[in-house]
């Protein structure tokens, strides 16, 4: 009798194991569930962000209002005596392919590097900088979200102030133009048209670690977005990333500029920034 309740649940564990075998051949389930919430496309499968009210990539967070940008503010804006000049129109000579650090897969076309194939970074790496640079969004405007002229301003290579075609297109907050992306919303919406060229004013500051690798103070960056602050001394959580809060990990305190290809062809041109060391002293 003994055997036979042996070998009964022998037969018992075979069978589950050949259910769970027919389990695991069946079609695998979305790892990630988007949602779309009032016309905005998003997800709360996400981390909560640290201050506990949304979710990473939320797309119940609120959208950051429309402001209309002024007629101009420093379109075509002539760099200053002491800018390095990173991209001036003619050539790439100072990026390289971020991944590969080969030739850079952009080309230049009248005078605008056209993203492709891959992100780009800088030769050179910089610490505390004013940035100046303008992009101009695809014509006529394609898919929706972040399918829409998706780009990015990576400083330090890892921190992205993003580059999306928000005009007239919603995404979740944390993932829109001039957002720390999925971190922290632009305090507006200040795009410009698609095929209109707008301009992105940065100052950004390293971040600081202690001997331990502990932080001692984060990365801030303010963003003025054609002529509208969406940004204002805003501190990153961390490296931003897709779906997560943003960690950091201990770094030096130069690194190159990077700029994001997202399978769109987003134009940049104009492209200087100036070293601007914070002074602690009063
Ligand atoms: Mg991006």
């Amino acid at each position: 009798m003994k055997n036979k309740i042996i070998i009964l649940n022998l037969l018992s564990v075979v069978a589950a194991v050949s259910i769970h075998a027919q389990t695991s051949n069946a079609p695998a389930a979305p790892k990630f569930k988007d949602i779309v919430i009032d016309g905005v496309e998003g997800f709360q499968d996400t981390p909560m962000q640290p201050d506990g009210k949304w979710h990473v990539h939320d797309p119940a967070r609120p959208q950051p209002p429309i402001v209309t940008p002024g007629a101009s503010f420093s379109e075509n804006a002539a760099p200053p005596s002491d800018a390095i000049v990173l991209f001036d129109g003619k050539d790439l000579s100072q990026w390289a392919d971020k991944k590969t650090g080969g030739p850079v897969g952009w080309s230049v076309v009248d005078g605008a590097a056209v993203s492709a194939k891959g992100d780009i970074q800088t030769t050179n790496a910089f610490g505390d900088i004013q940035l100046h640079l303008e992009f101009r969004e695809p014509v006529p405007p394609k898919e929706s979200g972040q399918g829409r002229g998706n780009s990015g301003v990576f400083f330090m290579g890892q921190y992205e102030i993003q580059v999306l075609d928000c005009y007239g297109n919603k995404t979740y907050a944390d993932g829109a133009t001039g957002g720390l992306y999925g971190q922290h919303p632009a305090l507006a919406n200040a795009c410009r048209p698609p095929g209109e060229w707008q301009t992105y004013d940065i100052v950004f500051n390293v971040p600081h670690f202690g001997a331990n690798g502990e932080l001692l103070s984060p990365a801030y960056v303010t963003v003025i977005l054609n002529g509208v602050v969406v940004q204002n001394h805003q501190a990153f959580r961390g490296a931003t990333n897709w779906r997560v809060p943003g960690t950091y990990t201990p770094h030096g305190l130069t690194g190159p500029l990077a700029l994001q290809y997202h399978n769109n062809s987003v134009s940049f041109r104009n492209i200087w920034v100036r070293p601007v060391p914070v002074v602690n002293e009063p």
